[in-house]
This record gives structure tokens, C-alpha cells and sequence, in this order.
């Protein structure tokens, strides 16, 4: 086999449309939507998948997952939902794990049923609590690792075997780890799945969804995708491959800044707990390591009881309190008022969401800068209990 370029390497240059014309560095951008047909073997047309930049953006995304082959989506859920469709019908069954991203249990939730597609969520994320809930009319099972927005951690390993053993097509989002992370096509996964919006974009400012797979399976989504409709724009294409030229170096810094930031909370007077794989007490911290390469920007963390949440965020002058994740700019959210508000409270609480949880992901800044914005947020909600009590 031919050695693959490192990661970097990939990052800039995998793919590209090369500009016979006039030998500019970057991919052109080719916004038509109307190509010739005649004497050309590929018929092109955006809702194809198939323009020049669509399929320079695919062969860089199938680069990064070590994947044979792509397919770039107008957004996360427009890739995660003809994934799953074009591998589920009538009276077809599909095991998810229990803590998935609000939007995927939505998707499930309010859309299987008139399909009369049947689904369990798994009781825990151990490969056991998988395998109880297959039966024979399982085909899909769909995993999310690290989870959001506790960390844990599913064995993809496993699942993977356990897939191979039953004969069923794995799924796993891998939007938290992001390629630079974590390849699951290396560890025996079937279908790689992107919320783009979020590392693969990096600047909050691109709505987009990647799919990798072999290109049997890669066929067989495009078979359904086509009809669905779900392509991305030609120059929302253009701008994502741009953005991807940085994704090796913007996640590894996210990492670095993530490291730090869980050891300084960890070790804070005013926080009750931290969850981050790549501490060492995290419980799946041992696993995080035989399946990740770095442990990601994503974090979680509890204040002190008593400390008030809304508060907290408010008084936050760098660390912007928004939805979303992944940019280059530091964000938190609360899950009980955001991404996991649609849950009930019992829930959340059965999930270990507690109300008081913030999820936090680490941009690039100078790290000590985001400490001190954390400790004057902190200062500033005990400032005001006192003078309350
Ligand atoms: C955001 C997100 C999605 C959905 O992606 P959109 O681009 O918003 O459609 C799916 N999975 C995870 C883990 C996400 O964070």
C-alpha cells in the first residue's frame, strides 16, 4: 500500500481542484449549476454530489477518515439522516446508544415511526448493553464517541466486532473526536459520520455534514441522497476545504487548551467535577487512550453547589455562552437550557446531566487568558451570593 501523507499534509493539499488555467494555488471555485452533457461520461449537477469542488472536498474528508470514499451534506442531520435511511426500512430495526446528539434522538424520535422503522436505545455504553437489545430484525447500530456532553466513552472496537458478528452496518458520529482524533474506519467501523458545523469548519460560520465509508456503502447512500435532496452549496464547499487546510493544526491546539483547562478546573476550590477523557480519573480514561490519538476540545464541568449557573455565564467576558461548538473562539452551554432541553428532568438526571453541568469547548486562545475568565466569572457569582445572603 502506498504511504498515506501525514495528516497535515492531507489537510492542505488532499484532493484539490488543480487550476490548469492560470496556476493559482488554491481550488477554484466553480459555482455552476449547469454543466454540458454532451461526450462527457459523468452527467454533473450540484444535487449529484458531483461538481468539481463537491468532489475535491469528498476525496479530502475520505482522506482524513482513511475512508475510500465521501459524501459532503448541507448539514450534520441532512448526513446522518440518509445514512441511516439508506440502510433502514419497514419493519427494520436499529440499536442507538442511550446519549446521542439532541438533534439524532429528534430525528428518531419524530421521524422513524411513520417509516415504521423500529429502534432501542441502549441501558449503558458498555458493549453488552448493545448486544441485549439486538434482534433479528436489527441492521444498524449507531454509536457517538466521545458522547455529549459527559465525555464517555463507547469501545469502538467492540462494537464494531459485535456489528461484524451480526451482520450489521455500524455507525458512529464522529463529530466530538474529529478525524485528527479518532479514524473508527481504522478500528472496524462501517460508516463515519461529520456534523461539519463543527471541527471540520472550525470558524461557526459553515453549516455542513461529511458521511465516509467504503464506496459500496458511499453508493448506496447516494442512491438516497440524491432524492433527498440534501447537497451543499458550491461555495460553502469551497470555504469548508479551505477550512479544513487548518483542521490538524486548530484541533491539536483545541487539545492542548482542553489538557490544561480540565487540570485547572479539576484542581479549583469552586468546581464539584470535571469530565474530560484525558484526565486520568475520568473512569474511561484508559479506553479514551486505545482508540484516540488526542482527547479532544470538549469538556464538561459542574460548579459548586450553589453557584449560580445563568449567572456564571453572564459574567464571562472572553467565553461566549452559545450554542454550537468547535470553533476557534471558546464557547459554553448549559444543557439543561440548551441541547438537552427537549429531555425530561428525569432524563437528564437518569443520563447524569445534572442542571448545574456546563459544557465547554476550547478554542485557541492563550489558555491562561480563559483561566482568568473563568476565575473573574466565579468571583463575580460569589460576590453576588454574599451580598444576597
Ligand atoms: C451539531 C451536531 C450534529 C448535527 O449537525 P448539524 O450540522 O447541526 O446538522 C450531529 N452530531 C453532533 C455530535 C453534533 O454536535
Amino acid at each position: 500500500m502506498k504511504k498515506r501523507p501525514g495528516l497535515n499534509t492531507v489537510c492542505t493539499h488532499t484532493g484539490e481542484v488543480e487550476d490548469k488555467r492560470f496556476g493559482g494555488a488554491v481550488s477554484p471555485l466553480y459555482m455552476s449549476t449547469a454543466y454540458v452533457f454532451e461526450d462527457i461520461d459523468e452527467k454533473r449537477y450540484p444535487r449529484y454530489f458531483n461538481t468539481p469542488n463537491q468532489q475535491a472536498l469528498c476525496r479530502k474528508i475520505a482522506a482524513l477518515e482513511h475512508a475510500e470514499d465521501a459524501l459532503i451534506f448541507g448539514s450534520g442531520m441532512a448526513a446522518i439522516s440518509s445514512a441511516l435511511f439508506a440502510f433502514l426500512r419497514k419493519g427494520d430495526h436499529v440499536v442507538f446508544q442511550n446519549t446521542l446528539y439532541g438533534g439524532t434522538i429528534n430525528l428518531v424520535r419524530e421521524e422513524f415511526e411513520k417509516f415504521g422503522i423500529e429502534y432501542s436505545f441502549t441501558e449503558g455504553f458498555a458493549p453488552e448493553d448493545f448486544e441485549r437489545e439486538i434482534r433479528p430484525e436489527t441492521k444498524v447500530i449507531y454509536i457517538e464517541t466521545p458522547s455529549n456532553p459527559l465525555l464517555t466513552i463507547t469501545d469502538i472496537r467492540a462494537i464494531s466486532a459485535m456489528a461484524k458478528k451480526h451482520n450489521l452496518v455500524s455507525m458512529i458520529d464522529n463529530t466530538f473526536a474529529s478525524p485528527v482524533n479518532q479514524n473508527p474506519i481504522d478500528l472496524g467501523i462501517d460508516i463515519v459520520l461529520h456534523s461539519a458545523t463543527k471541527y471540520l469548519g472550525g470558524h461557526s460560520d459553515i453549516l455542513a455534514g461529511a458521511v465516509a465509508s467504503n464506496s459500496e456503502y458511499i453508493d448506496r447512500i447516494f442512491q438516497l441522497a440524491k432524492n433527498f435532496g440534501g447537497s451543499l452549496s458550491d461555495y460553502t464547499v469551497w470555504l469548508l476545504e479551505r477550512s479544513i487546510k487548518t483542521l490538524g493544526v486548530r484541533v491539536k491546539a483545541q487539545n492542548k487548551n482542553a489538557k490544561k483547562m480540565a487540570k485547572f478546573l479539576a484542581k479549583h476550590s469552586d468546581v464539584e467535577k470535571v469530565y474530560y477523557p484525558g484526565l486520568k480519573s475520568h473512569p474511561d480514561h484508559e479506553l479514551a487512550k486505545s482508540q484516540m490519538r488526542g482527547f479532544g476540545g470538549m469538556l464538561s464541568f459542574e460548579l459548586k453547589d450553589g453557584l449560580d449557573v445563568s449567572e456564571f455565564q453572564k459574567s464571562l467576558k472572553l467565553i461566549k455562552p452559545v450554542m454550537s461548538l468547535a470553533g476557534v473562539e471558546s464557547t459554553i452551554l448549559s444543557p439543561t437550557l440548551t441541547s438537552h432541553a427537549l429531555l425530561t428532568p428525569e432524563e437528564r438526571e437518569k443520563q447524569g446531566i445534572k442542571d448545574g453541568l456546563i459544557r465547554f469547548s476550547l478554542g485557541i486562545e492563550d489558555v491562561k487568558d480563559l483561566m482568568e475568565d473563568i476565575d473573574q466569572a466565579i468571583e463575580n457569582v460569589k460576590s453576588k451570593v454574599e451580598v444576597v445572603s
